[in-house]
C-alpha cells in the first residue's frame, strides 16, 4: 500500500517547512492567513504523487516484470500497448504481467490498447535505409524495400500526381510523380534515415481506407477478452466512428471506454461531437502535425485541452514531449517547456512514446516527465490557472455537486475530496472541477479502480460496500482515505456518495458531507477551543503523578477536588463535567488548552488522542500524529 507524506511551503512567509509533519507551531489556519501553502504529497518510498498522470507506452525497452515495476514507481499510471508494432499475442502477455505487478505493488495502473485504425505504414526492416534527396522510389504494397520499391502494408488509392506523401511523421517528404495502376511513382524531396513500419501520410487526401481493418477487429477482441481499462481508437474522423469502436466492444460483452485520437483534420473540425461521444481523447501531435500544417498544431492543443476540460472529458496529451530523452539523458528545454505548458492548460495526462517503448532510459525519462509536472503543480501560477478556469456546472445533478464540492473543499480547509463511485462517473465529475485537495475514489470494482489512474489528481481505492446504509458507506470511505495516506485522522474531508435507490437511478451522487475523518471516541460539548493530540491519562482524583508529557487528561464524574501535580503536563481536558464554569473548564481555559465536557472515554491510558475543543470530539490520534 502506498503511504504519503505531506510537504508544507509557507512562501511568502518566513517559513519553508517540509517533512512528514506540519510542525505543531505552524496552525494550518494561520498557515493559510499568512500566505501562499503548497501540498506536495509522496507515497511512501518519497516520490511526489501528481495530479497530471503519465502514461507510458511499453515496447521492447520496457515491458519486462521488472521494467513495469520500475516504471509504476517512477510514476507511470497508464501502460499504453500501441497494436502498431509486435504482435496480439506478445500483447496479450503484456497486458497479463502489467496487472501482476500493480496488484503487486498495490499501485492501480491503467491498460490503454491503441488500436492502429486505418493506417497505412512503410515495410518492416530490420536495419533503417537511407532515402536520397532527388531520388525515386516505386511505393507498393508488400514488404519489399531496396534502392527501386519501398513496401507499404496497403497501396496508395486516390492519390494524383502533386500530392505530397509523408514518411515518419514528415521527417521524410516525397511527391507524387507518377501514378500505374497500384503503383505510385514518387520523387523523394526531402530525404533521411527510414526505420521500419513508419507511418505514412497524404495530407489533404481520403485514401478510402475501411475505419475499421481486420488488424483492428483482433486488437478489439483482445480488449474484451482481457479487459484493458481503456481502447484508444486511431484516426478518429467523427463521433460515428467512436460509435463503431464502442459496438465492437459490446457485441463482445465488454463495457471499455474509448479514447478517441485527435489526429486528423476532419477531427479537430468534429472536435465537439467527438467530445460528445468518446470517454477521452488523445491529442496525437505526431500524426497531427502531418494531416494539418505543423504550425497549427500548438493551438489545436490549446483547443483540444480546453474544450476537453470544459466537457469533463480526460484529455491525454502526447507525441514527442521528452523525444530527445530516447538517447539523451537530459531533456530539452523546450521539451521541459513543452511537458509544463501541457500542465499549465489543465491537461490530465502527459504520454511517453518511443521515450518510454525503445529509449535508452525510459525509468530516468518517467522520473523527468514526474519532477517537471511536480514543479509546475507546486507553483501559484498553476494554482491561479485553476481557479480561473472552472468549467461551469453541466446539466446533471452530479455536475452541481462536484463543483460545490469544489469550492466547499477550499473553503472548509478539507484535506480533500472522498468519492464513493461505483463506475466512476462521480470521481470522473470532481476531476472536472479541479479540486486544489487530492481527490480519493473510492470504488467496489476493481476494473473502476483501474480506469480512475488515468484522472486529474484522482487517488483510486478499493472498498466493498454492498448493502451498507448512508452514513457507514461514508464513515469506511473516509476511513479508506486514512488508510491511503492522503489524509490523516482527524482531517476535515469533504465527502460525496451516489446513493442507489430506485427513485434516484444510477449515476446520481446525491450526498455531500463535511466529515471528519477519524475514529470518533466520544463527542461532546466544546467547552475549551483547540485541538491537541497525546496520550491519555486518567486522573479520577486530580492526582497528576506519573503523568505524562501533553497528555490529555480524563476526569470521571466522580472527580469534585482539584489538580495536584504539575498542570503544565495537560495537553487537553477529557471531563464528565459539561459546565463552563466548573473548575475543570476553568484550569483549561486558564492553561489554553482543548476541553471537551459531557463525556467518559472508555480507553485505556496511553492511547493516542486528540481533543477537538472546537467541535467537540475525541477521536484516536495516529501514533505518530502531532498535526493536532
Ligand atoms: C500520434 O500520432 O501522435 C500518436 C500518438 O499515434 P501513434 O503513436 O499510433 O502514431
Amino acid at each position: 500500500m502506498l503511504g504519503f507524506e505531506w510537504e508544507v511551503w509557507i512562501l511568502n512567509g518566513q517559513d519553508q517547512v517540509s517533512g512528514s509533519e506540519i510542525p505543531p507551531r505552524i496552525d494550518r489556519q494561520d498557515a493559510l492567513q499568512r500566505g501562499r501553502r503548497v501540498w506536495r504529497y509522496r507515497n511512501a518510498r518519497g516520490a511526489e504523487m501528481r495530479r497530471a498522470k503519465i502514461v507510458c507506452t511499453l515496447g521492447p525497452a520496457s515491458d519486462g516484470v521488472e521494467e513495469i515495476g520500475d516504471l509504476i514507481e517512477a510514476g507511470m499510471a497508464v501502460a499504453r500497448l500501441n497494436a502498431s508494432h509486435g504482435t496480439t499475442d506478445h500483447r496479450a502477455e503484456v497486458i497479463d504481467r502489467v496487472r501482476e505487478v500493480s496488484d503487486r505493488v498495490g499501485a492501480p495502473v491503467a491498460t490503454m490498447l491503441d488500436v492502429s485504425g486505418p493506417e497505412i505504414r512503410t515495410a518492416p526492416l530490420s536495419e533503417p535505409v537511407h532515402l536520397e534527396t532527388g531520388g525515386q522510389r516505386r511505393l507498393v504494397e508488400g514488404e519489399t524495400v531496396d534502392d527501386e520499391v519501398l513496401g507499404l502494408s496497403m497501396s496508395l488509392g486516390n492519390v494524383e500526381p502533386g500530392d505530397t506523401v509523408l514518411l515518419d511523421d514528415g521527417r521524410i517528404e516525397l511527391t507524387v510523380a507518377d501514378i500505374d495502376g497500384d503503383e505510385v511513382t514518387a520523387t523523394v524531396n526531402s530525404g533521411g534515415k527510414l526505420g521500419g513500419r513508419k507511418g505514412v501520410n497524404v495530407p489533404g487526401v481520403d485514401l478510402g481506407l475501411e475505419f475499421i481493418t481486420d488488424q483492428d477487429r483482433r486488437e478489439l477482441e483482445l480488449a474484451a477478452e482481457k479487459n484493458v481499462a481503456y481502447v484508444a481508437s486511431s484516426f478518429v474522423g467523427s463521433a460515428e466512428d467512436v460509435y463503431a469502436v464502442n459496438n465492437i466492444l459490446e457485441a463482445r460483452g465488454a463495457d471499455i471506454p474509448v479514447v478517441a485520437k485527435i489526429e486528423r483534420a476532419e477531427a479537430v473540425e468534429n472536435l465537439e461531437e467527438i467530445l460528445g461521444a468518446a470517454d477521452g481523447v488523445m491529442v496525437a501531435r505526431g500524426d497531427l502535425g502531418v494531416e494539418c500544417p505543423l504550425e497549427q498544431v500548438p493551438l489545436i492543443q490549446k483547443r483540444i485541452i480546453r474544450e476537453a476540460r470544459r466537457e469533463g472529458v480526460p484529455v491525454i496529451t502526447a507525441t514527442e514531449m521528452l523525444d530527445s530523452m530516447i538517447h539523451a539523458r537530459r531533456p530539452t528545454r523546450a521539451e521541459t517547456s513543452d511537458v509544463a505548458n501541457a500542465v499549465l492548460d489543465g491537461t490530465d495526462a502527459v504520454m511517453l512514446s518511443a521515450e518510454t517503448a525503445v529509449g535508452d532510459h525510459p525509468v530516468r525519462v518517467v522520473e523527468t516527465m514526474a519532477r517537471i509536472i511536480n514543479d509546475v503543480e507546486a507553483d501559484e501560477e498553476y494554482a491561479e490557472s485553476r481557479e480561473q478556469r472552472v468549467p461551469p456546472a453541466g446539466d446533471t445533478r452530479t455536475d452541481a455537486i462536484s463543483r460545490s464540492a469544489r469550492y466547499l473543499a477550499r473553503d472548509v480547509d478539507a484535506s480533500a475530496i472522498v468519492t464513493v463511485t461505483e463506475s466512476g462517473y462521480t470521481a470522473n465529475k470532481v476531476a472536472k472541477y479541479r479540486p486544489s485537495v487530492p481527490v480519493v475514489a473510492v470504488t467496489p470494482d476493481e476494473n473502476v479502480r483501474r480506469r480512475l489512474a488515468l484522472l486529474w489528481g484522482v487517488t483510486p481505492r478499493t472498498l466493498s460496500y454492498v448493502d451498507k446504509g448512508a452514513t457507514e458507506l461514508i464513515e469506511r470511505a473516509a476511513t479508506n482515505a486514512i488508510d491511503s495516506g492522503v489524509v490523516n485522522s482527524g482531517d476535515t474531508v469533504v465527502v460525496l456518495a451516489g446513493m442507489m435507490t430506485d427513485l434516484e437511478g444510477a449515476n446520481t451522487t446525491n450526498t455531500l458531507k463535511v466529515h471528519l475523518a477519524a475514529e470518533i471516541l466520544t463527542s461532546g460539548r466544546g467547552i475549551s477551543g483547540g485541538r491537541a493530540s497525546g496520550p491519555v491519562f486518567a486522573a479520577p482524583d486530580g492526582d497528576l503523578t506519573g503523568c505524562p508529557d501533553d497528555a490529555v487528561v480524563v476526569l470521571s464524574e466522580s472527580f469534585d477536588g482539584e489538580f495536584d501535580g504539575d498542570l503544565s503536563r495537560i495537553g487537553a481536558i477529557v471531563a464528565a463535567d459539561r459546565g463552563l464554569t466548573s473548575y475543570p473548564a476553568m484550569i483549561a481555559r486558564e492553561l489554553g488548552v482543548p476541553m471537551v465536557g459531557g463525556v467518559e472515554p472508555e480507553v485505556p491510558d496511553g492511547t493516542p488522542v486528540t481533543v477537538d475543543g472546537d467541535r467537540g470530539v475525541v477521536y484516536r490520534s495516529e501514533e505518530d500524529d502531532e498535526r493536532a
